[in-house]
């Protein structure tokens, strides 16, 4: 079970309690951008006992009564979402969805509400934000096919009102650190309608993190950025790490879609992503993006997305894998996580069918997948957990076990499900153990 899975469904779970408790009949709904979870495993809509799942941004405007979001609750408790009324003009639209799964057929009622809030109109937070999360801006502009956060508009927070919600972390929640949230941060004050070739716009940035420091806190870090933005402009890094105060002591980790080493399929898919390059040179601007974050002591946690729109053939699984490889061989000391996601149908590919990773994995995606857990467990687990062990031989014993089970573990799983699935299976696992270990 995830971590937002598990928290998701505790509160769910203490909801549903208090309402037995109560007796209350308070319509509970679900909103913000990980709703489409809910399509995946529609079996948590009953689970959870949800009244509704609105989809769209009203989330972020929820608490304002006196906005769009008054509108919304007066006609959740008139009733008016209950049935689905095609002629009654509204600016929420209710639609219920059926779902078959394992044979089983659910049901939920999804709200969709897609007009979008201007900043001023998106209220500050008035308590501490969970791990120090502040937004810094909605949508991205960069147009990834298999993303719906670039079909938002773009918006920007201003620096005051970034300082304010730090400062209600701060002085309400004790923290001492701003997790920012950006869709790509290398994106923040540009226009990508009249920006060239989506060139970050290095002042707007450094203005913001000097603004986040000036706070007082001691710690910060974009929660996602591009690669490709990343080395843009070759001051960028250096100028912000030296205004966050990155160092060996002060690693500053961001999440960077990797998805996939096949020019094919980032051609196909993400062209954008990679602005001012070309795909063909993805390659280049995946090794050159990560040697200039470590070089500035920024460690890119990698996500990588399996079945790509289900058009990933065994040519591009090896591209990636051939990828990752090249990484680290020709950049050894090189910091960095890979983590396979499956193909989620979101974005101008929402029509698409989910990967089906039970059914669908053929012998080269498990490859992929079979190398990135190598990787972090060579590269990561077992180099950190060396480090934290290496001034105490029992503390050193203690941590390379740990390192073993914590990798070990899901690489043998994979090869025992390759054992299962038979000798081609078998042969890419082999081939990855001689090749690209
Ligand atoms: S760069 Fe990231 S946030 Fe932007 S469109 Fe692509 S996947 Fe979405």
């Amino acid at each position: 079970m995830s971590y937002d899975e598990f928290y998701n469904r505790d509160l769910h779970y203490r909801i549903n309690a208090a309402k037995a408790r109560t007796g209350s009949k308070a319509k509970v709904i679900a909103g913000a951008s990980g709703t489409w979870q809910y399509n995946y495993d529609p079996a948590k809509i009953e689970e959870y006992g949800l009244y509704g799942v609105v989809e769209g941004e009203l989330g972020g405007i929820g608490p304002e009564l006196d906005g769009a979001a008054g509108p919304f609750f007066d006609a959740l408790a008139a009733g008016e979402f209950d049935t689905v009324n095609p002629f009654k003009k509204s600016q929420f639209k209710v639609e219920i969805k059926e779902f078959v799964r394992n044979d089983k057929t659910h049901h939920g009622r999804f709200i969709h509400y897609w007009n979008e809030p201007s900043v001023d109109e998106i209220p500050n937070i008035v308590n501490p934000s969970m791990h120090g999360m502040i937004e810094v801006m909605r949508g991205c502009g960069r147009g990834c096919k298999f993303c719906d956060v670039t079909l938002r508009p773009l918006r920007y927070y201003p620096v005051e009102k970034v300082q304010k919600e730090i400062e209600i972390n701060m002085k309400y929640g004790g923290l001492k650190n701003a997790w920012v949230q950006s869709d790509d941060i290398f994106v923040y004050g540009l226009n990508p309608r009249t920006t060239k070739n989506m060139q970050p716009n290095r002042e707007a940035i450094e203005e913001l993190f000097n603004g986040i420091m000036a706070t007082g806190i001691e710690h910060t870090n974009p929660t996602h950025g591009t690669l490709a933005g990343a080395i843009a402009d070759e001051r960028l890094i250096p100028n912000v790490s030296k205004i966050i105060r990155s160092s060996p002591d002060n690693h500053i980790g961001i999440q960077c879609g990797f998805e996939t080493g096949s020019i094919r399929l980032i051609g196909k898919y993400a062209d954008r992503k990679l602005s001012p390059y070309r795909p063909d040179e993805w390659h280049w601007v995946v090794k050159n993006g990560i040697k200039t974050l470590n070089e500035n002591y920024w460690v890119p946690a990698f996500t990588l997305i399996m079945g790509l729109d289900n058009d990933e053939t065994p040519e591009d699984s090896w591209e990636t894998i051939q990828l990752i490889h090249e990484i680290e061989t020709e950049q050894p000391d090189s910091k960095f996580t890979t983590t396979p996601l499956t193909f989620v149908p979101i974005g101008l590919l929402e029509k698409s069918d989910f990967y089906d990773i039970g059914n669908t994995m053929d012998a080269a995606k498990l490859g992929v997948m079979y190398k990135t857990w190598q990787h972090n467990f060579k590269y990561g687990i077992q180099k950190f957990m060396g480090k934290v062990g290496h001034d105490n031989p029992i503390k050193n014993w203690f941590f390379t076990q740990l390192a073993s089970t914590l990798g070990g573990v899901p690489l043998s799983a994979m090869e025992k499900f390759a054992r299962r699935k038979g000798a081609e299976h078998e042969r890419v696992i082999e081939k990855i153990r001689a090749n690209y270990w």
